[in-house]
């Protein structure tokens, strides 16, 4: 196709927003998709992302679109809409020329679509802005277009109005898109050089890696190269989706469709990679390739030892279609063999703890989540601290934290408990504007280690779900971090050992050893419950011995009835671990760790 009728288009918008039913819209009013087979969210495919309404992975499709009598091609291409995949956005914007910034007509601008827009303003994307749901009774589309010219410095008057659900308005859209979306432009004869921005495992036919070409062209059989890593590979098959894969003979500038060559781990093709021939390649990769970096850490142990091997296939089958996904083996006294895994962000996190259990049907227990810190010490040798168990003993010289630059939108009447909260979190502010009257954004740069926890569900409940969240990592800065330690009978739990900053260390301290008397059962001898940083004990609780042991009861009596009590306090035992001459039930780890 002459890269003159091509346009390449993203929609970003938040969730909920409407942008997989306005998709589908536009699958069949281009006829990709015939009326008998649509059905809902027909590119959202995975199971969890249809169950919550969320996109985690990004597709691309080829729409043919005639306008002023001109056959065009309009290639989609599905963003995910997280915050935890930052850097998948900001690859699939890449691949674009232009977007479709897509506002519920009843909500107004939220956090995502603003976080969002930011990322399609940084790769010069033209925007065109878009209120849907004009249908809904609720609309206010006066209001909210004002406010959507605002932000984006347009007239009010250019705010198209659709509704997903009815069709309305779409066609006029896709007409929008085809004038004000720039045509791709590349160089024809040059080496080819074509940006990967998503890759998927496909259990049958192995990595599906879908890319946008810039220059040149890449066909069918040709050898290629990954220029981050040098890897080759035999193109086995190239082609479009539409919206099924469908084989063509080559790619050319500006055209996007995806690539098979039989590896079968989406790490040997990574998202923002260049792909270019092995013979007379190109020399320059394109900019913005990234490794993925996990930014959260968890412990997941097995309920039940013997599934430990289970976890281990599972982790390793997950990971063919996740490169952000890391994990090595774990040993904790207190919950035995495990995996430490790093994941993107909680939401990554959630997901593939969900999938664990449901697609492999395994029974887990996650310790709490951890950042990754980095710590100097005097002697300037440097640690990256993963598990707060590692936290190095010695002279520190310095802790750093990652911290994210967070977005959050609001009626104006919460802006109050929303500083308050964030002063709570160690936020500093960063600036506030009214989007419209009563509307209010707020930035704050904030530790990704404060938002990790509870951030979300303390901002919804202090604004009645009003508010809104979105946040991007910005690097790292040094903070009065500490490690608490949690001891019992004077033996550290592994599992309980948390990283703070030393303004909270007590009140964690406090919380954790309340908790685990309640959760401990008596002992034949005193236990106490100590909270320390490195020896300074900070807070202490005791669990007092049992009077009696069991089997004094039956002092002289019958001997059958004194082997019935003995076996059945071995039966228990079994799901004890022992914290050195401690016996606690699994079943109290499992509940100090899970949030209140
Ligand atoms: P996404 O999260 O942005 O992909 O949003 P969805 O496409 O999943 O839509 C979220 C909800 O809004 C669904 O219940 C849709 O049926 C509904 N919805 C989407 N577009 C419209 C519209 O134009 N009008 C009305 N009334 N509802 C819509
Ligand atoms: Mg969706």
């Amino acid at each position: 196709t002459d890269p003159a009728l091509i346009r390449n288009f993203c929609i970003i918008a938040h969730i909920d927003h409407g942008k997989s039913t306005l998709a589908d819209r536009m699958l069949q009013l281009t006829g990709v998709v015939e009326q008998r087979q649509m059905r809902a969210q027909y590119l959202d495919r995975m199971d969890i992302e249809r169950e919550r309404g969320i996109t985690i992975k990004s597709q691309a499709v080829r729409m043919p679109w005639e306008h002023d009598g001109t056959a065009h091609v309009l290639n989609m291409i599905d963003t995910p809409g997280h915050v935890d995949f930052t850097y998948e956005v900001s690859r699939s914007l890449a691949a674009c020329e232009g977007c479709v910034l897509l506002v519920d007509a009843a909500q107004g601008i939220e956090a995502q679509t603003l976080a969002n827009l930011y990322l399609a303003m940084e790769n010069d994307l033209t925007i065109i802005p878009v209120l849907n749901k004009i249908d809904l009774p609720a609309a206010q589309p006066e209001k909210f277009a004002a406010e959507l010219a605002h932000l984006i410095g347009c007239d009010p008057g250019d705010v198209l109005r659709v509704s997903a659900k009815t069709g309305e308005g779409v066609e006029t859209l896709l007409d929008e898109v085809v004038r004000q979306v720039p045509a791709p432009v590349g160089v024809a004869d040059a080496p080819a050089r074509a940006m990967i921005f998503d890759s998927v495992y496909d259990a049958y036919r192995g990595v599906v890696t879908y890319v946008k070409v810039v220059d040149g062209r890449l066909g069918k059989r040709e050898r290629i190269q990954m220029m981050s890593t040098g890897a080759t590979h035999e193109l086995l098959e190239i082609g479009v989706n539409s919206p099924e894969m469908t084989p063509a003979d080559g790619l050319a500038v500006g055209e996007v469709g995806y690539l098979i060559t039989g590896v079968k781990d989406v790490r040997q093709s990574k998202v923002g990679d260049t792909v270019t021939q092995q013979r007379n390649g190109a020399t320059e990769p394109l900019g913005g390739y990234k490794d993925p970096k996990p930014m959260v850490f968890s412990g997941l142990y097995p309920i039940d030892g013997s599934e430990y091997p289970a976890l281990r296939d599972a982790l390793e089958k997950l990971q063919l279609n996740d490169a952000a996904l890391v994990y090595e083996p774990e040993t904790s006294a207190a919950l035995g063999f495990g995996f430490r895994v790093g994941f993107l962000g909680l939401l990554h996190l959630e997901v593939i703890r969900e999938r664990l259990e449901r697609e492999f049907g395994l029974d887990l227990i996650a310790t709490a989540p951890n950042v990754v810190y980095q710590v100097t010490m005097e002697d300037r040798s440097e640690h990256t601290v993963t598990n707060p168990s590692e936290f190095p003993t010695g002279k520190i010289d310095e802790v750093r934290e990652p911290v994210v630059r967070a977005t959050l939108i609001a009626p104006s009447e919460f802006i109050g408990a929303i500083m308050e909260l964030c002063q709570t979190r160690r936020g500093s502010m960063q600036g506030m504007d009214y989007l419209s009257e009563d509307r209010v954004e707020l930035r704050y740069t904030l530790p990704l280690a404060e938002i990790v926890f509870d951030f979300f569900d303390a901002l919804k409940s202090k604004t009645r779900g009003y508010a809104s969240l979105d946040y991007e990592p910005v690097g790292e800065e040094a903070a009065a971090l500490v490690k608490v330690d949690i001891l019992l009978h004077g033996d550290k739990v592994d599992a309980f050992s948390a990283i703070v900053h030393k303004d909270k260390a007590y009140a964690y301290g406090v919380k954790m050893a309340a908790k685990l008397r309640e959760l401990i059962p008596r002992q034949q001898f005193e236990v106490p419950i100590q909270a320390a940083i490195g020896s300074r004990v900070i807070a202490r609780e005791t669990v007092r011995a049992i009077r009696k042991d069991v089997l004094s009861k039956c002092y002289g009596g019958d001997i059958s009835r004194k082997r019935k009590l003995l076996e059945k306090q071995k039966e228990g035992k079994k799901r004890m671990k022992m914290v050195g001459r401690v016996e606690v039930p699994q079943e109290a780890f499992i509940a100090a760790l899970s949030s209140d």
